[in-house]
C-alpha cells in the first residue's frame, strides 16, 4: 500500500511547526515541506532585532536544527517554489517543472512587504525586511554606519529604527500618522513609543508621507509630501505585510485579506488547508474571521493545521499575541481589539513601566503589558472572562491581576 502523502508549501515558522506536529502525533506517511527561500525555516523576530544588530547568531534564529529534518524523515526542498496546485487532481506543480501528488495539503505561504510604489522606489539603498538574505544586507549596512531614513513607524519600522539607533546611526522615521500605531493603539500607547524614539535620537517627521526616493543610481534623500528632504545613505521601507495569495487563487480558492478557512483551518476545497500569516481564519471567541500576522500565531497554528489534516477535531481558538522589543522596552500584546471605547493604564506609564488595556462596553478586550512581566496569563483570562471589568479595581496596581480574574470567575 502506498503511503499518503502530506504536502506542506512554505517552509517557515508555521509549515516547520507543522512538520514537526505530524511526525509528533505519529504520522508515518510522507511529509514534504517545501520553501522558496534557499534556508532551512527560521524565525523572524531576530531579524530586527540581535541578529540584526549582529549579537546573535545566525544559528540561533533556525527554528530547528540542521540534522532534525532529516532524523523526522520530512522531506526538505529549499529553492523552490509552488507555482500552481490544482486541487481536482490533488496535484502541484513545481516551478522547476516537477509536479506533486498530495493526500493532504497546507498553504502555509505567509506574507511578504507591502511595496511602496511613489518615484524612486527601485533606486538601489531602498530596502524592504522581510528574509534573512534582506536581514544580512541590512546587517551590513548598520556596520557601516551613517544616516538612514525609515519609511513606515509600524512594528518592522520601529524595531529597526531601534536596533540602527543602537549601532549609533542616525535615524529618520517617516510615517503619515500623527503618532506611531496610533490606529491599532489610541494616543497613549502610541504617544508613549512616539516618546521612546524621541528620548533615543530618532528624528521623527509624523505626519507626512513620502513623494519620493531622490538620487542617481541609489537613493540620497526622501523627498517628503510637505516638500522636506530627508539625507539619507540607505532607506527601509516598513509598511506593512500582504498576505501571500497568489497560489491560492490561482488554485481558484476562496481569497479575502488571506485564504479564507474555518475554525479547524480547513478551505472549502477538500484537504487543502491554510495557517499562519496567510490564513483569514474564523476565531471562535471573537466570532468573526481574523488574519494574525504574529509569530505566535505562526508558532501555534502550524502545529493546529497538522492535527486537522491528521483528521482530528480543531477549533483554533488562541487570544492573538505578540511581543516587540525596542531599546530597552519589551512588550507584550494579547487580545484582538480593532475598536474600543477607551484606554486604561496601570503602572507607571511615563517610567515605562505599565500595563494598558482595552475596553470596549467594560469588557477587556486587548492588554498591553510594557517592561511588566508574569501577567499575560492573566490578561488573557480577563479578556476570556468578558466581564465587565471596575476600571478602579483594573488600573490599581495594588490589586493583584490575577485576583481581578478571580473575582470575575468567582462571579463577584
Ligand atoms: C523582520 C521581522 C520581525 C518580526 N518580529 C516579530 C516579533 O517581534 N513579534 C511577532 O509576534 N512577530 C514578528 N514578526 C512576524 C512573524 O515573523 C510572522 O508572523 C511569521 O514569520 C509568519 O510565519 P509564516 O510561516 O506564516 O509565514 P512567513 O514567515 O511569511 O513564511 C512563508 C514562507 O513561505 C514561502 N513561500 C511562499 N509562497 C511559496 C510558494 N509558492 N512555494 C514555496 N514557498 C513559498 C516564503 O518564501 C516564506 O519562506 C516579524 C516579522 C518580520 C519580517
Amino acid at each position: 500500500m502506498t503511503k499518503p502523502v502530506f504536502v506542506i508549501v512554505g517552509a517557515s515558522l508555521t509549515g516547520a511547526k507543522a512538520a514537526e506536529e505530524l511526525r509528533a502525533r505519529g504520522f508515518d506517511g510522507r511529509v514534504v515541506l517545501i520553501g522558496a527561500e534557499p534556508e532551512r525555516p527560521y524565525e523572524r523576530p531576530p531579524l530586527t532585532k540581535d541578529y540584526l544588530r549582529g549579537e546573535s547568531e545566525r544559528a540561533n534564529a533556525y527554528v530547528h536544527p540542521e540534522g532534525f529534518y532529516a532524523e523526522q524523515e520530512i522531506e526538505l526542498v529549499t529553492g523552490l517554489t509552488v507555482s500552481a496546485v490544482e486541487p481536482g487532481a490533488s496535484r502541484l506543480t513545481l516551478d522547476d517543472g516537477s509536479q506533486l501528488g498530495y493526500d493532504r495539503l497546507l498553504l502555509a505561504t505567509g506574507s511578504e512587504p507591502r511595496r511602496l510604489r511613489v518615484p524612486g522606489a527601485d533606486l538601489d539603498g531602498v530596502y524592504y525586511l522581510r528574509t534573512l538574505a534582506d536581514c544580512d544586507l541590512l546587517r551590513a549596512r548598520l556596520d557601516i554606519g551613517a544616516r538612514v531614513a525609515v519609511v513606515g513607524a509600524g512594528w518592522i519600522g520601529s524595531e529597526f529604527a531601534a536596533s540602527a539607533r543602537q549601532r549609533g546611526l542616525d535615524v529618520t522615521v517617516i510615517d503619515p500618522q500623527a503618532l506611531p500605531n496610533e490606529r491599532i493603539f489610541g494616543g497613549g500607547v502610541a504617544g508613549f513609543y512616539r516618546d521612546v524614539h524621541d528620548q533615543h535620537g530618532v528624528e521623527l517627521l509624523l505626519g507626512d508621507g513620502v513623494e519620493s526616493f531622490e538620487g542617481t543610481g541609489a537613493v540620497t534623500g526622501v523627498r517628503t509630501a510637505s516638500g522636506r528632504r530627508v539625507e539619507c545613505d540607505f532607506a527601509v521601507v516598513g509598511i506593512g505585510v500582504v498576505p501571500r495569495t497568489g497560489l491560492a487563487s490561482g488554485a481558484g480558492l476562496d481569497v479575502s485579506n488571506g485564504i479564507v478557512v474555518d475554525a479547524s483551518l480547513r478551505t472549502a476545497a477538500p484537504g487543502i488547508f491554510a495557517a499562519g500569516d496567510v490564513a483569514n481564519a474564523w476565531h471562535p471567541f471573537f466570532q468573526e474571521r481574523i488574519r494574525v500576522e504574529h509569530w505566535a500565531n505562526a508558532l501555534n497554528q502550524g502545529p493546529a493545521a497538522a492535527q486537522a489534516m491528521l483528521g482530528q477535531e480543531v477549533s483554533y481558538g488562541q487570544i492573538p499575541y505578540f511581543y516587540s522589543d525596542q531599546y530597552d522596552v519589551g512588550m507584550e500584546y494579547s487580545g484582538y481589539a480593532p475598536q474600543w471605547d477607551e484606554v486604561v493604564f496601570r503602572g507607571d506609564r511615563a517610567g515605562g513601566e505599565f500595563v494598558a488595556f482595552w475596553l470596549r462596553e467594560g469588557r477587556v478586550t486587548a492588554g498591553m503589558n510594557v517592561n511588566v512581566w508574569d501577567v499575560n496569563e492573566d490578561v488573557q483570562a480577563l479578556i476570556r472572562s468578558r466581564q465587565q471589568v471596575k476600571v478602579a479595581a483594573l488600573t490599581d496596581p495594588g490589586v493583584p491581576l490575577a485576583a481581578l480574574v478571580g473575582e470575575f470567575a468567582a462571579g463577584t
